[in-house]
């Protein structure tokens, strides 16, 4: 790996100690690249000349990621088409809401889980994406954002693992990804506002109980075996019991909830009898719900269910005193809404 933003804080450290350079080094290395968003070595001009050069003999480089296209929706939200080195596309959301802005992260060029009411899941396994191509999608972002892109917002708030791709497939990149994040010295998000979405690798969601401390939010999407197997094929592999006992067991921090993403499908998952049993699932898991009417694309056989539906859906579950919210869709017009990603170049 060559470009630098590939690199963590740890491995600037190695790297700098190899070429033999001071150690402080590597900080500048890490401010330079994580903070400053520089395109070249020759920006970084507090390294002296002849370590950058040497750096550059050696191959290393910084990636310039380009912005091929951006689309903004009716309803404020902006979704940004990211050109890759190797020519594929990535797409990222942002979400503007309140005081909060929110940047919705791809992990994947594509998903190898295939749930039948995705399109993401549609187009296939794709690549996993570098922490480099993963930082990329946050500074491209944060640098339209600070030339004004958005009215009234000046900076990402928070950012979501909630794009292309299952996160926890690509564990480790996006473990080191959850490190330049929330480091202080590099984006310097705080942990409460950083969220991972996973459709329930549960093997992934223990190690990451024990690796990371931010937020989980997990697409349940179902309550019986019968229908989630149907939805989302993972369940085969991890059922409802073994997740939900992964959940149970998942070290939280004192105040901190397991977000249930649950999308609602017209006549397959919307019924009271669901909602009555995702009440008796979820007891004792310190969680909130988030209601996610479907989606719907061409071909996917799956309809959005009524207002009255998902409405009498929300208040058994908030009668029965948990914490839940129906998630507006954003961007639907420009193809931005959950589920609705595909990293087309032609967006
Ligand atoms: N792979 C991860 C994260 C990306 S999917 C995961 O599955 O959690 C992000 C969210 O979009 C998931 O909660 C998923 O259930 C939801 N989603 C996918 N397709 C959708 C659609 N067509 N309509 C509404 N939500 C959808
Ligand atoms: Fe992949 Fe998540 Fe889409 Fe399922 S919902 S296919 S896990 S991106």
């Amino acid at each position: 790996m060559k470009d630098l933003r590939d690199y963590t804080y740890d491995g600037l450290k190695d790297l700098v100690e190899r070429f033999g350079e001071r150690p402080y080094r590597a900080r500048q290395l890490h401010a330079w690249l994580f903070r400053g968003g520089v395109e070249s070595i020759d920006e970084m001009t507090d390294l002296p000349k002849d370590f950058r050069r040497r750096l550059r003999d050696g191959g290393f480089y910084i990636g310039v990621v380009e912005v091929l296209k951006t689309r903004r929706s009716v309803d404020g939200t902006v979704k940004l088409l990211l050109g890759l080195e190797d020519g594929s596309g990535v797409e990222c959301v942002l979400i503007p809401d309140g005081k909060r802005l929110t940047l919705c992260v791809s992990t994947q060029c594509g998903c190898s889980l295939g749930c039948r009411f995705c399109m993401t899941g549609g187009i296939g396994p794709g690549r996993n994406l570098r922490l480099s191509e993963m930082t990329a999608e946050v500074l491209a972002a944060s640098s339209l954002v600070g030339s004004g892109l958005i009215e009234g917002y000046g900076r990402i708030t928070n950012v979501v693992l909630m794009g292309m791709g299952e996160p926890l497939l690509n564990y480790d990149e996006v473990l080191r990804f959850i490190t330049v994040l929330t480091d202080p010295k590099a984006m310097g998000f705080s942990t409460r506002r950083v969220t991972v979405s996973t459709a329930g690798v549960v093997p992934a969601i223990k190690r990451l109980g024990r690796d990371a401390d931010i937020n989980l939010a997990v697409s349940l999407n179902a309550t019986t075996d019968v229908v989630r197997d149907r939805l989302m094929p993972i369940n085969r592999r991890h059922p409802l019991k073994e997740l939900l006992a992964a959940l149970r067991s998942y070290p939280l921090r004192k105040g901190r909830r397991i977000t249930m993403e649950y999308v609602l499908i017209k006549g397959v998952n919307d019924s009271r009898d669901d909602a009555y049993r995702l009440v008796r699932l979820l007891k004792g898991i310190p969680c909130k719900i988030n209601l996610i009417p479907f989606n719907p694309f061409p071909g996917c056989g799956f309809e959005r269910p009524g207002h009255e539906r998902v409405e009498t859906f929300w208040r058994i579950l908030s009668d029965n005193h948990y914490s839940v919210v129906t998630r507006a869709s954003r961007g639907m017009d420009i193809e931005a809404a959950c589920g609705q990603l595909q990293g087309k170049r032609g967006l």
